[in-house]
């Protein structure tokens, strides 16, 4: 496709969707500029009001919809628009000008909300920016109500038909926010596959493009494109042939899924007998039946900042052990590795109001958050120990950078499982802690960090992100971030040899697991523990037993003497094909699969 009417950006979630483009930024109603007199002013205040209330039962009816649909957690993102829609300071500025300027309602009101938008935009503070699309999705229902349009259709095309949103950030609020028959697919011009909007999309099975630089004054309200969550591609105003041949590709790919699920009961080994444990990374409370369905053994990440995501209080102790115990029991003794808040960088959720930062990946995130804030850290020590009794459930920390917040963190666990016996709360006494390696001072450190720890697990995402000083959710360097850089390779065989030698459990569970050709250079590397993304599960899984481990290692031991990335991913690809038909199975049309679009992004 050499095309104009072809936009490029990065496959985050493969699907292929059809439908008609609608920008969610731009789908405002047209406010009427006219005044009212002065002493309908009062009438047009309780307009507003009622409009709010409506749209606040709207909220909580859509609230009640999420719990059912995606469970509990999920649901509480409501609770940050409902708190938003309520806060009397914004509303007491819509009604004065209401009073004082003699605006329409509505006028008033899209008025206040684009200049807090705009102010939240321009901020530095990465939790405001991530919030504006909360924010214009509640102006845009309260306008559609105050000017009598349904405010519960925000999102139907014109046609009825799902829509494919493009919008210029997408955030994990707005990802999760939005109803799977409402949506054909997301499309944005922030954002890499590795941001955390990608990963809940690839969760929720919604194909997505991200990294559209200047996409948006391209695309035309309702012209029906076709967007490749794969190839990270979209084609606007597709020719009937066109949308034919995407049917076509989209109804191959599901076959070969179909023939992927069949995988999903046969073991993860290579064809000389290599056996690779493939667990699974959970996002959201709902990926535990995703990964669990794709046949994961166990989990290797469970995020749990977004418990917290949306909410406007963190979870309890309880609701935390509820959990863990939930997940501890559903996995039948296999692991399951909680790690702990990793607060900061791009996930601030509403309880937290951090001091502005200016580069708040470098900032006060992750372990450091947790160590400084006991209290925030103990009930989840806690949950974890208690939950400790149903299944093996570890801790493992991110973000890890010194020594100290292993031990710190070591004496906080003791603390409080002495706590627990002396409440006479059922709990385990102890648990395996873990580190999350992903900045270069853990690599170094790996040899001593490993006498400290009880397992690791490289999280490649922050990894690349640190190593190769490169922002994982910045579109403009997409092509410079990849783990296939000889830095990041050479790091994960540091890793391994210091677990290997001190006889530590290691895994790797940054995105990197999650794609077949670099799982296929994991391998040779020597990784026996992969942790990956649930809808990843069945390629991998496919994947490994085509895999001959002599061939793997030599192009492993290649890799390793290679000084450029481009070298590295023609080893990998070269070997790759040795196993699998790249033709015959469309290799760049694959979920997860980095076709030739994808390998040439990452230069
Ligand atoms: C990573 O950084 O690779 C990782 C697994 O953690 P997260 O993506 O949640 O930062
Ligand atoms: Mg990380």
């Amino acid at each position: 496709m050499t095309d104009e009417r072809v936009l490029r950006g990065i496959g985050v979630s493969p699907g292929i969707a059809i439908g008609p483009a609608q920008i969610l930024e731009w789908d405002l109603p047209e406010i009427q500029q006219r005044r009212v007199a002065p002493e309908l002013a009062e009438a047009e205040v309780q307009r507003l009001r009622r409009a709010v209330g409506d749209v606040q039962a709207l909220l909580e009816d859509l609230r009640v919809r999420t719990e059912r649909r995606a469970g509990p957690e999920e649901a509480k993102i409501f609770d940050a628009q409902i708190m938003m829609l309520g806060d009397e300071e914004f509303l007491g500025e819509v009604e004065r000008l209401i009073r004082e300027n003699q605006l329409t309602a509505e006028h008033a009101f899209e008025f206040k909300s684009l200049e807090v938008r705009m102010r939240w935009r321009q901020s530095s503070n990465s939790m405001l920016r991530q919030r504006t699309a909360d924010l214009s999705g509640i102006a845009l229902r309260v306008l559609r109500k105050l000017v009598g349009h349904p405010v519960g259709e925000v999102l139907h095309s014109p046609d009825g038909r799902p829509a494919v949103i493009f919008t210029r950030q997408l955030t994990p609020g707005l990802t999760v926010q939005f109803e799977r028959e409402q949506v054909a697919g997301f499309a944005s011009e922030e954002g890499t596959r590795i941001a955390h909007a990608a990963i809940l999309a690839r969760s929720l099975g919604i194909p997505c493009v991200m990294g559209l630089v200047g996409g948006i004054e391209r695309i035309q309200e309702a012209r029906t494109v076709i967007l490749d969550g794969a190839r990270g591609t979209v084609l606007l105003d597709p020719t009937a042939v066109e949308i034919a041949a995407a049917r076509d590709v989209e109804s191959r790919r599901q076959a070969l899924e179909q023939e992927l699920e069949a995988t999903v009961g046969q073991p993860a080994v290579t064809v000389d007998g290599t056996a690779v444990t493939l667990r699974g990374n959970l996002d959201l409370p709902e990926d535990l039946e995703s990964a669990l369905h794709h046949g994961a053994e166990g989990v290797g990440l469970l995020r749990t900042e977004f418990l917290i995501l949306g909410r406007t209080e963190l979870p309890t102790e309880d609701e935390q052990a509820r959990f863990f115990q939930r997940v501890a029991q559903r996995c039948q003794g296999r692991a399951v590795v909680v790690r702990s808040y990793d607060l900061g960088g791009d996930k601030f959720p509403v309880p937290f109001r951090p001091a502005r930062e200016a580069n708040p990946f470098l900032g006060w995130r992750a372990i450091r958050v947790c160590l400084d804030h006991p209290e925030i850290f103990r009930p989840q020590i806690r949950a974890v120990l208690r939950a400790r009794r149903d299944g093996d459930v570890r801790l493992m920390l991110p973000l890890v950078t010194e020594i100290e917040e292993v031990e710190r963190t070591r004496e906080l666990v003791s603390q409080c499982a002495d706590q627990l016996r002396r409440e006479g709360v059922p709990a385990a006494q102890g648990v395996p802690l873990g580190v999350n390696i992903e900045t270069p001072a853990a690599v170094l450190l790996a040899d001593e960090i490993v006498e400290r720890c009880d397992f690791v697990s490289v999280g490649t995402n922050d990894l690349t992100q640190y190593t190769l000083a490169v922002d994982r959710g910045n579109a403009r360097l997409a092509g410079r971030f990849t783990p296939f850089h000889p830095s990041v390779v050479r790091m994960l065989k540091r890793v391994l040899d210091a677990a290997t030698d001190a006889g530590r459990e290691h895994s790797v569970c940054g995105e990197m697991a999650s794609d077949p050709f670099a799982t296929f250079l994991l391998i040779g590397l020597g990784y026996r523990i992969l942790s990956v993304a649930p809808p990843a599960l069945p390629m991998v899984r496919w994947f490994v037993r085509q895999v001959d481990l002599n061939v793997a290692r030599a192009a492993a031991d290649e890799v390793l003497q290679a000084s450029r990335s481009r070298d590295i991913i023609a080893v990998v690809q070269e070997a790759v094909a040795q196993h699998v038909d790249l033709d015959l199975l469309a290799v760049d049309r694959l979920p997860g699969l980095p076709g030739e679009a994808t390998l040439k992004a990452q230069f």
